[in-house]
């Protein structure tokens, strides 16, 4: 840097338009990235044309009950509110006698009617392609979480927290589920008995600190049975915090009420992670859910799954970041898709997920940075991936690479003083 004839205010001129040089890219991409935010006028406009279709009023519709009830799973009524080819509406056929799919009205105002649906994100999230039956040779279980089941509804793999599933159920069944094998075709929320039996492992296990509520998605449950369940967790005297993980804050927002959000705060400490995958998903409504969870005090984050063809880019998982720290939801995983059967598709190489995380160091705010995450196979645990930034290592330096490419010695080594 030539620094002899400039005062510290240019040169910090001069570095700040090469720092804003670096994201020019993303904000020019940016702008092609749609979210539901920026859509409101569109989705609403959707909304009225389904609420009419239903017959719904505006209280049935705000309503999370009705929004359950009336799921659409089936094509013929799918149909009613969105273009489908024969070939879609075949393989919808096709899929319904394998797997199980079902869209919340609210999800389904979301996806463009008319639009290129292999290209929205929505509709490959919500509705089954032909993709998925093309597929021999996915696993059921992956995780192997069978082998980790030492109590009824729980899943061990770690230490000091484990998780309890306490449903199968789900306001939505995601086309790219790595739980598919328990999402039957009946909904079996577990019995009191079992989750019992669940709370007296964790009692009887006293280096449990930190327990995850999940499924299925726990706010299928009433109020009154999580009430209850998150109640008996309190009572437990080395269980330090508790986690819901939850995906209806962005399927089904209107699971989020008042009621819920004060029930929920009886509970704390409490932590709840969702699972956004596509700024498109942040929308009033979303918005709205997650905003009235952080105001019952509870930290909210989100677990994405890296998914072909709906956030495999580095721009849009930024701009997905970013998105949801306007909406007070703080990224924490995303996490590499595994090869469960019928979501295949959906895999991306795992150097596309380190490339992301290349294109958010440095670029945007540490607090929109996730951790990116391989499974390991049979449930060997979370494996963080990162872009190399130790590039060699000497015994008193090491050798590293900035975010922007620059090559630096920096030292290793204690400090060879006493205290006198
Ligand atoms: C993911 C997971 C957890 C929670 O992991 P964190 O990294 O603490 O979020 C706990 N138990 C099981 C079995 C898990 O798969």
């Amino acid at each position: 840097m030539d620094t002899a004839n400039k005062s510290a205010r240019q040169i910090s001129l001069e570095r700040a338009e090469v720092l804003k040089s670096r994201i020019d890219p993303y904000l020019e991409a940016k702008m092609h990235i749609p979210t539901g935010l920026e859509q409101d006028e569109v989705i609403k406009a959707r909304q009225a044309k389904i609420k009419e279709g239903l017959g719904a009023t505006d209280a049935e519709w705000n309503d999370w009950k009705w929004q359950i009830k009336n799921r659409i799973t089936d094509s013929d009524t799918l149909a009613k509110f969105i273009n489908l080819t024969p070939k879609q509406k075949k393989d919808i056929d096709a899929v319904t006698k394998k797997f199980r799919w079902a869209i919340s009205p609210y999800y389904l105002s979301l996806i463009d009617p008319e639009g290129d649906h292999y290209k929205d994100p929505i509709y490959l999230q919500s509705i089954p392609t032909g993709l998925e039956l093309k597929e021999g040779i996915g696993e059921a279980d992956p995780m192997a979480e069978e082998f980790t089941n030492p109590a009824p509804c729980i899943t061990r793999r770690y230490p000091d927290r484990l998780i309890i599933n306490v449903t199968n159920q789900c306001g939505m069944y995601c086309r790219h589920c790595q739980r598919r094998r328990n999402i039957g075709e009946i909904d079996s929320p577990q019995p009191r008995e079992n989750l019992q039996q669940a709370v007296d492992y964790i009692k009887n296990t006293p280096e449990i600190r930190d327990v995850l509520i999940t499924g299925g998605d726990p706010f299928t449950l009433s109020d009154e049975n999580l009430d209850w369940l998150l109640g008996e967790l309190d009572k437990i005297p080395h269980l330090e915090y508790k986690r819901i993980g939850s995906r209806m804050p962005v399927t089904l927002p209107q699971r989020i009420t008042p009621e819920l959000c004060a029930m929920l705060k009886k509970h704390h400490p409490l932590y709840i992670n969702t699972h956004f995958n596509n700024p498109m998903e942040v929308s009033a409504e979303s918005k709205k859910a997650c905003e009235m969870l952080a105001d019952a005090g509870i930290p909210l984050g989100n677990q994405a799954v890296l998914l072909r063809g709906i956030n495999d880019h580095p721009f849009v998982m930024k701009k997905l970041c970013q998105e949801l720290l306007r909406i007070r939801v703080r990224p924490y995983y995303i996490f590499h898709a595994k090869g469960v059967v019928g979501t295949l598709h959906f895999r991306t190489s795992v150097d596309i997920g380190i490339e992301i995380m290349e294109h958010l160091r440095g670029y945007t705010s540490g607090l929109a940075i996730p951790t990116f995450i391989i499974n390991a196979p049979q449930g060997r645990g979370k494996t963080p991936m990162l872009p190399e930034y130790l590039i060699s290592h000497g015994r008193d330096t090491i050798t590293i690479r900035t975010w922007e490419g620059e090559i630096i010695t920096y030292p290793n080594k204690d400090a060879e003083v006493e205290y006198e």
